[in-house]
């Protein structure tokens, strides 16, 4: 009995990577056709002043709608296109129509977008997005370029040079999903970053969570002693708000203050776009 129980579990679980097998592939057929201009998209969600909530400026969030009609969570297609090697080209239409949509923001407005680090280490990006920069006349302070820690994995030097080219631009470089990547403090010590971003999952239940308020209050003098901005992922409640202002984190982003959405939706920009209506 028990082997028929083992049999039966591998073939429940045979199934299941069959099942995965199958999405992967079909995934990988649609993201090499896939039409940049018509499938993809891009939400964005303020990074904000807490605890009033005045936006600093939003962070650049892709989406795919297939030609089939379903969304494709870029948590899912993005590690696919890096194994494809579409990482870089995808990356170059997100960096172009991210700044294109900044454009008409105010001008205090910052613009983040997600780099992946497939995308860095032999000079392209860099020169890359000098020329979109220079095109638009989009000033390099208004840009943030956000990349896990994953990006050191195979740290190079070369990977390094271009990070501080970049930063020489003056585009400001922030530390993505801090705390769950690879040897997070031994490259605070060797790149200097503008911002970092602490997990969502320390954020989540931090007020239930002893260990988490530990490991915010811990991360919050560890940002303010190496004079980085901080932002708080992941801010659903309002309770995780008064902790979190609470303890010293001055920016945050999350659910309670708004949802990614798309640039003509985004509150700031009405006004501006009604006063040239009427002009
Ligand atoms: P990320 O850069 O850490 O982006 C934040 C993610 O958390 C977004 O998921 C956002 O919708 C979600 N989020 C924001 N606030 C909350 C909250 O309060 N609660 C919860 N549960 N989630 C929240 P999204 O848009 O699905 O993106 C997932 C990841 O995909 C991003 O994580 C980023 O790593 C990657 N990604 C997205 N766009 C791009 C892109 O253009 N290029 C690259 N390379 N990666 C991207
Ligand atoms: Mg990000
Ligand atoms: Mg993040
Ligand atoms: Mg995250």
């Amino acid at each position: 009995a028990a082997k028929e129980t083992q049999g039966t579990m591998v073939s429940v679980f045979d199934q299941d990577i069959e099942k995965k097998f199958v999405r992967r592939k079909r995934i990988e057929n649609k993201l090499l056709q896939a039409d940049f201009d018509t499938t993809f998209s891009l939400n964005y969600q303020p990074v904000v002043q807490m605890p009033e909530g005045r936006a600093t400026g939003y962070e650049a969030l892709l989406r795919w709608k297939c030609p089939d009609g379903t969304n494709v969570s870029p948590a899912e297609f993005i590690p696919i296109a890096e194994s494809l090697g579409l990482i870089r080209e995808i990356g170059a239409w997100v960096l172009k129509t991210a700044i294109k949509e900044a454009l008409t923001w105010p001008g205090e407005l910052r613009v983040a977008v997600n780099v992946s680090p497939h995308q860095i280490g032999t000079g392209h990006l860099a020169s890359y997005v000098e020329m979109l920069l220079r095109e638009s006349a989009f000033p390099a302070e208004r840009l943030e370029l956000e990349f896990t820690e994953t990006v050191f994995m195979r740290s190079d030097h070369s990977t390094l040079e271009e990070l501080a080219r970049i930063r020489a631009m003056g585009i400001r470089l922030v530390l993505d999903d801090f705390g769950i990547g690879y040897s997070s403090l031994s490259y605070l010590d060797k790149f200097s970053f503008d911002k970092m971003k602490l997990d969502r999952s320390f954020v989540t239940d931090v007020t239930l969570n002893p260990t988490r308020a530990a490991i915010v209050a811990s991360v919050v003098d560890l940002a303010a002693r190496l004079d980085i901005d901080l932002v708080a992922e992941g801010v659903e409640t309002l309770k995780d708000l008064h902790f979190l202002t609470g303890t010293g984190v001055k920016l945050g982003q999350g659910f309670y203050f708004a949802r990614p959405m798309p640039a003509a939706d985004l509150p700031l920009l009405k006004q501006p776009a009604r006063n040239s209506a009427g002009s």
